[in-house]
C-alpha cells in the first residue's frame, strides 16, 4: 500500500522500504517481524519522555473523552494550562504562548512577530542549522536541505556560528573562536545593514548539523550585538528544548534570555503534534491592542495541549530532566569518550545531557571526513555503520559524516550502557576505512 500510495518525506517514490513499526515502549520500538530496537534517535529526536508515557496517554485520553477539537479563537482551560506550564519552565521574562502545530510554523511565526515588531524585513541566521521546511523556515535553514528549496527571496542572510572542530575562523581554542565568531556576526550584521534586520535566529545548540554546544560567552555576545543594533533575538529550542540538553532550554546553560523562543518535539514528545513560539514582555506588549497578524485552525489543539500538561507535569515530578543531565555527565559522555580512545574514526565527541555527536573521519589527522557536505550516507561506509547498528538492535541517527547519540531522556544507566557495548561493536565496521 505505501508503494501504491504514499510519497514519504525527503524522499524519492523508489526509495528502500522501511520496517513497519508494531510498537514501542520506554526506549525501546519494535517490528511486525518481532526486531526490537534500542532508539537511540528518539525518532525525529522528539520522544524526550520516552515511547508510550502512562500519563501522556491517560491525559490524551480524558481529553479525547471530553472534547477533542475545538476553534483556535474560543477558551479551552486546558491549552491555557498548557501555556502556563510551558511558560513556567522558560526564562524569565518569556510569559505569552502563541501555538502552532510544529516546528516549522513555530519558526515562520517567530519571524513573522520579529518582522511586525521592528518593522524591518531582513533575518540573520546560521551556517549548520536547520529550522524546518516551510518556505521561511527552510530559507532560513543553512545546510544541504536549503538548496533545492532556495528561491533567493525569503530576506534571509547567513553567518558562520562557532564550531572548533572544524573553525571558519583558524581558532585553535574554544576561547578564540567565541571571540572570532562573534567579530565575524559583527561585521555581517555591518555588510547588511543594522536598521534592515528584524532578527538573528539561532539554535542555541545546534542539532542536526552537528550537536554543536556554543563556547561560554557566545550567546550572551549574540544577545549584546542584538540589543545594540535593536534587533530580536530568536532561540529556536525546537530541538535542545525540553530537557534534551539536560536543562530545560538550552539558554538555561548560559543565562541568555531571547525575545523569541520556539519549541515543539519535546514538549509532549509527539504524542499529538504540537509546536509553539514563547513570547517576551517586550514583544507581547506590541499586540497589545494591535491584532498578531497570522493564526492556524488547529493552533493550540486540546489533544496536543492535554499531551503537553501530561509530558510536562510527567517531566517535572519524575525529574526527567535531572536524569538527562545525569545521563549525559554520569554514563554518555565518559562512555562515549571511552569509545574514542579505542576507535580511530572517532575524530571528536561533543554533546550535553542526551544530545551527542560522534564527529566521524577517515583520518584523525586531517579530519577528513567519510562524507561531503550535501552527500547521504548511501554507498559510504556511514550506510555500513548504520546497518550494523540496526542488524544489533540500535536504532541510531547518521548525518553528514556523524552518528548522533540521542535516546529519550528517560533511558536507564543500563540502556545507555547497552547501546554503548553495541556502539564499540559497530565502529569496527568503520575503523577499517579508516588510514590509521
Ligand atoms: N527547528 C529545529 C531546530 C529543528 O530541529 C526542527 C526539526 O527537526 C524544526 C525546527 C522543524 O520542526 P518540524 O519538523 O516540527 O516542523
Amino acid at each position: 500500500m505505501e508503494r501504491a500510495h504514499l510519497l514519504f518525506p525527503w524522499s524519492a517514490l523508489d526509495r528502500p522500504d522501511s520496517l513497519v513499526v508494531d510498537g514501542a515502549e520506554g526506549s525501546w520500538f519494535w517490528d511486525t517481524e518481532g526486531r526490537r530496537y534500542l532508539d537511540f534517535a528518539s525518532q525525529f529526536v522528539h520522544v524526550n519522555i520516552g515511547h508510550q508515557h502512562p500519563r501522556v496517554i491517560q491525559a490524551i485520553k480524558e481529553q479525547a473523552d471530553r472534547l477533542c477539537t475545538v476553534s483556535p479563537a474560543l477558551s479551552v482551560e486546558l491549552r491555557a494550562r498548557a501555556a502556563e506550564l510551558i511558560a513556567q519552565q522558560a526564562p524569565d521574562g518569556l510569559d505569552r504562548v502563541f501555538f502552532t502545530n510544529g516546528g516549522a510554523e513555530a519558526v515562520e511565526h517567530a519571524v513573522r512577530m520579529a518582522r511586525t515588531v521592528t518593522g524591518r524585513p531582513k533575518v540573520l541566521s546560521a551556517y549548520r542549522s536547520y529550522h524546518g521546511a516551510t518556505n521561511t523556515a527552510m530559507q532560513l535553514t543553512g545546510d544541504p536541505r536549503r538548496w533545492p528549496n532556495d528561491n533567493g527571496t525569503a530576506g534571509v542572510s547567513h553567518f558562520f556560528g562557532p564550531y572548533l572542530y572544524r573553525s571558519h575562523f583558524h581558532a585553535t581554542d574554544e576561547e578564540q573562536e567565541c571571540e572570532r565568531a562573534l567579530s565575524h556576526l559583527a561585521e555581517v550584521i555591518a555588510f547588511e545593514g543594522p536598521d534592515t534586520l528584524a532578527a538573528v535566529v539561532l539554535e542555541p545548540v545546534v542539532g542536526t548539523p552537528g550537536i554543536l554546544v556554543p563556547p561560554d560567552g557566545y550567546l550572551a555576545g549574540v544577545r549584546e550585538l542584538c540589543d545594540r543594533h535593536g534587533i530580536l533575538l530568536v532561540a529556536d529550542e525546537v530541538m535542545c528544548g525540553f530537557g534534551r540538553t539536560g536543562a530545560w532550554f538550552a539558554v538555561d546553560h548560559w543565562g541568555v534570555r531571547p525575545d523569541l523562543m520556539t519549541f515543539a518535539k519535546g514538549v509532549n514528545s509527539g504524542y499529538v503534534p504540537l509546536g509553539g513560539v514563547l513570547l517576551s514582555d517586550r514583544v507581547a506588549e506590541h499586540f497589545a491592542h494591535r491584532p498578531y497578524p497570522g493564526g492556524l485552525t488547529y493552533a493550540g489543539h486540546p489533544l496536543a495541549c492535554a499531551a503537553a500538561v501530561g509530558a510536562v507535569t510527567a517531566m517535572r515530578e519524575e525529574k526527567v530532566v535531572e536524569n538527562a543531565a545525569l545521563l549525559g555527565t554520569e554514563v554518555l559522555g565518559p562512555g562515549l569518550r571511552e569509545l574514542a580512545e579505542r576507535h580511530p574514526s572517532i575524530g571528536e565527541v561533543r554533546g550535553l545531557g542526551v544530545f551527542w555527536a560522534l564527529e566521524l573521519v577517515r583520518d584523525r589527522a586531517t579530519r577528513e571526513p567519510f562524507v561531503a557536505l550535501g552527500q547521504g550516507p548511501a554507498g559510504t561506509p556511514l550506510a555500513e555503520l548504520e546497518q550494523e547498528c540496526r542488524r544489533r538492535g540500535l536504532w541510531p541517527f547518521v548525518n553528514g559524516s556523524r552518528m548522533h547519540v540521542m535516546p529519550p531522556c528517560t533511558a536507564t544507566g543500563d540502556e545507555i550502557r547497552e547501546g554503548l557495548a553495541v556502539l564499540d561493536k559497530s565502529l569496527s565496521v568503520l575503523d577499517r576505512h579508516t588510514r590509521r
